[in-house]
């Protein structure tokens, strides 16, 4: 599960939250003040982009291989 680190506009109070794949931050409030929409200041590297980084650098070396 990725970790989203948000930071709020209102009281500049810093937090992580873990974020479900595809779930909205909609809803997402401050703990510190409870207002609403943080702004999102770090987004980790996501298993899926990893995964997806992982099949271009293979893909890459693949092509390598048969050119040679
Ligand atoms: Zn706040």
């Amino acid at each position: 599960m990725p970790i989203y680190e948000f930071e709020c506009e209102k009281c500049n109070h810093a937090f992580e939250c873990f974020m479900k794949v595809g779930e909205d931050q909609g809803d997402l409030t401050c703990p510190e003040c409870g207002a609403a929409h943080p702004k999102k200041i770090i987004s980790r590297i996501q298993t899926s982009d990893f995964k997806r980084l992982g099949q271009r650098i293979l893909k890459r070396m693949a092509k390598r291989q048969a050119g040679e």
